[in-house]
């Protein structure tokens, strides 16, 4: 069998393998494999420092301070094509020979796991918004100066200056075996979007980790940096990283109908979704504090996650925990038989933010919660005064809120386990207090000489 799948990369012109995990902070790591040493690869894996690797808390000497990125073939070796005879095999973490509990990766499996215990699969579209920057006088800018509409959203008088780049990430993709379902410009300068279809949680995550991979390859071709930080202009939207979920049946191969459409009665009674698919989003609203820390894990998070006026109008990012029919003023948007999860950003873990969002999907459904009635208003509309009127909490305001959230979650901690969910509170609380105590030049303008 790795006989084969040698000689046929061999034969696509592979030499070399890209052994890929992914680290705590959702960033691809790995090593350069000689095609050669596949089987040990499988086997074994390529053999990492552990503590030298964001979030595993390993130690520095003894039997466990080794870890081993080991190939899982499951997901298909992609040849990259930006890079002839280089191709990418998806790596699991393992420690003294055992699956890594705090791996991202084997953390999705576990959740995933959890769900094919009650005979279910879940299945995400991740679709990821970015920017296309460039520094210019010590400034980050839209690579792109021609790009300056008020609001432009949909741009196609610009858009023809990223076709080249946008083409070679969607015949990378499509090489790949992903299907490509749209491209277009975002609502920011220099802001665009890739839409990829829908696919079970863990291949959702890995394709997630390779188009990373591909789009900073390619915009880095050009001169560009491809950039997934949530918010890098304050008066422009940031970059969402919206979550399109749905539930199936194992036993039904054909998925014809999902576990969360709702049926005919549950339809006229005006729900987008089955009972099941109203737990499952209860849960995800119940914990939406702590799913913050996951969804939206940086400093910057937090500054697309406020209602206000935005250069185009409006950020269409969610800032309160509600749900509703297609409502995408909303943290949780429902449309007939899925829903939107819009509180993730550009800057999220793939594999984490789906094993939060299952732990806290399944807790809905084991406690039978209800998501209370759907908001049909325009959230963004309304005053604060009129939000807490209406009982609408709103999400975490900052990092630090966040993250103390998760820390007394247990259900999402228990997703993340004691390892990783120690290794990210230590990790966020040190980010947060590195911000807190950095002192910005908006405070050097307005106190400076202003006592
Ligand atoms: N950029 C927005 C966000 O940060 C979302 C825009 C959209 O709905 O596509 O979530
Ligand atoms: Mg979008």
């Amino acid at each position: 069998m790795n006989d084969t799948q040698r000689e046929s990369l061999q034969a696509r012109g592979v030499h070399t393998l890209l052994a890929q995990f992914t680290d705590m902070h959702g960033v691809a790591k790995g090593k350069y494999v000689p095609l050669a040493q596949l089987d040990e690869l499988i086997e074994t894996g390529a053999g990492f420092a552990g503590p030298s690797i964001w979030g595993t808390g390993l130690p520095r000497t003894g039997p466990r301070a080794e870890y081993y990125a080991r190939a899982d073939l499951g997901h298909p070796i992609d040849p990259l094509p930006w890079q002839p005879g280089y191709a990418r095999v998806v790596c699991d973490g393992f420690v003294a020979g055992q699956p890594f509990e705090a791996c991202p990766r084997q953390v999705l499996k576990r959740a995933t796991a959890r769900l094919a215990e009650r005979g279910w699969q879940l299945k995400t579209g991740i679709e990821p918004e970015f920017f296309l920057l460039q520094k210019q006088d010590g400034r980050w800018v839209p690579a792109d100066a021609g790009d300056r509409l008020d609001k432009p959203s949909y741009d196609l008088k610009s858009l023809p200056r990223k076709a080249a780049f946008l083409h070679a990430l969607q015949e990378t993709l499509g090489g790949w075996g992903r299907t490509v379902l749209q491209l277009d410009h975002e609502d920011a300068h220099g802001q665009y979007e890739v839409n990829f279809a829908y696919d079970e949680a863990l291949a959702s995550a890995d394709h997630l980790m390779g188009f990373k991979l591909a789009a900073q390859a390619l915009a880095e071709r050009e001169g560009w940096v491809f950039s997934m930080m949530p918010k890098p202009f304050a008066n422009q939207p940031g970059s969402g990283l919206h979550f399109h979920v749905s539930l199936w049946d194992l036993k039904d191969p054909a998925h014809g109908k999902g576990l969360f459409s709702p049926s005919a009665d549950e339809r006229a009674q005006g729900h987008d979704l089955s009972l099941l698919g109203r737990q499952f989003i209860a849960g995800v609203l119940a914990h939406a504090p702590a799913l913050c820390a996951l969804a939206a894990p940086t400093v910057n998070s937090y500054k697309r996650l406020v209602v206000g006026e935005s250069l185009s109008g409006t950020t269409w990012a969610p800032a309160y925990v509600a749900h509703g029919p297609n409502n995408r003023t909303a943290t949780v948007r429902t449309l007939p038989g899925r829903f939107e999860w819009r509180l993730p950003d550009a800057s999220a873990n793939p594999y984490l933010a789906t094993a939060v969002l299952i732990a806290a999907g399944l807790d809905g459904i084991d406690r039978g919660l209800d998501p209370g009635p759907a908001c049909t208003e325009d959230l963004f509309a309304l005053s604060l005064g009129e939000i807490r009127q209406r009982g609408i909490p709103l999400l975490p305001q900052s990092l630090a809120e966040a993250v103390e959230a998760l820390a007394s979650d247990e259900v999402v901690a228990a997703a993340l386990g004691p390892v990783l969910h120690g290794e990210f509170l230590r990790l966020k609380r040190d980010e947060w207090l590195s911000y807190a105590r950095h002192v910005s030049t908006w405070e050097l303008e307005r106190y400076a000489a202003t006592f």
